[in-house]
């Protein structure tokens, strides 16, 4: 098993990013250095973190004792929302960018787009300006929905390259998808096996599918992300599990079992909205 089985996703600014990573919301500080060390050496390249999960050192020093080379990783982090604006935008950047101990940064994302402050365009201003310098190859949102991604391209000068969105078989979002794939920008599913709030795993739609290839529910659940070209970075901290989410490339789901899967939704979000967070 190694990391060159994962597909790599061509962005719009001319750089690719691993369609399959490892994401560390809610993974203890205290103990992420070790749970992202494992995540390497199962073979995950491509890190999800953020400033507001805490855990952005403990993932530079797992980074650091790796070895692997700078070039081989893709890793990621957002801006939190208290650091919107211009210069606040410049010196939270420094400063994860210090506590990650990288000299440059493969994805850079608003986290929210906070649409009561209203600061998300004068944000994404800097955030073109920290691209310019070259310490963030590429820039993005998260929980940008159809308005905040319009407003955006109406008032500023470049296309994020990804939107990281809540997406799993009960919330697909398909209004923002399809203005994502209209205009260029990939879809990164957060929550993917839908932070285990509903029976995903159980449902017969996707324990016949796993039974049938003889794979585990939540291999299906990821096979479909993949096979929807989202990209997709599910959090564990166990290892058997880090292995079991990255052994996904040795199966294919027909379009029946995609299409049963791709049938459950119903608009079943299982965070805030996010227009409700400010
Ligand atoms: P997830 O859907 O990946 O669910 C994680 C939970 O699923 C784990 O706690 C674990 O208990 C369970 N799980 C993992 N592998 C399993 C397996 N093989 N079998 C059974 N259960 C399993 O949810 P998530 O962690 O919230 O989302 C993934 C990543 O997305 C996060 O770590 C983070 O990087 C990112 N994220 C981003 C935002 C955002 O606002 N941009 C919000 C939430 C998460």
């Amino acid at each position: 098993m190694t990391e060159s089985l994962v597909p790599r996703i061509q962005l719009n600014d001319g750089y690719s990013i691993p369609q399959l990573g490892f994401g560390v919301f809610k993974v203890d500080p205290g103990e992420t250095e070790r749970i992202v060390r494992d995540a390497l050496e199962v073979g995950y390249r491509h890190i999800d973190t953020a400033r507001i999960y805490g855990n952005e050192e403990g993932v530079g020093r797992a980074i650091a004792e790796s070895g692997i080379p700078r070039e081989e990783l893709f890793i990621t982090t957002k801006l939190w929302n208290d650091d919107q604006g211009t210069q606040s935008v410049f010196d939270a950047f420094d400063r994860s960018l210090e506590r990650l101990g990288l000299e440059y940064l493969d994805l850079y994302l608003i986290h929210w787009p906070t649409p009561a402050q209203d600061r998300y365009v004068e944000t994404w201003k800097a955030f073109e300006r920290l691209r310019e310098s070259g310490r963030v190859r590429s820039i993005g949102v998260s929980n940008f929905l159809v308005p905040h991604l319009e407003r955006l391209l109406a008032e500023t000068d470049v296309v994020p390259v990804v939107d990281q969105i809540e997406l799993h078989p009960y919330h697909q979002q398909p209004a923002t998808a399809a203005f994502a794939a209209e205009h260029d920008i990939r879809i990164e599913a957060w929550g993917p096996l839908g932070q285990g709030k509903y029976p995903l795993l159980e449902l017969p739609e996707v324990a016949d599918a796993a039974e049938a290839h003889g794979k585990t529910p939540a291999q299906v659940v990821i096979r479909w992300h993949l096979q929807r070209g989202n990209i997709v970075f599910p959090k564990s901290n166990r290892r058997e599990r880090m292995v079991e989410n990255f052994d996904v490339f040795d199966f294919e789901l027909s379009e029946a079992e995609m299409g049963a899967i791709t049938e459950l939704e119903r608009e079943g979000r299982v965070s805030a909205h996010p227009d409700e967070v400010n």
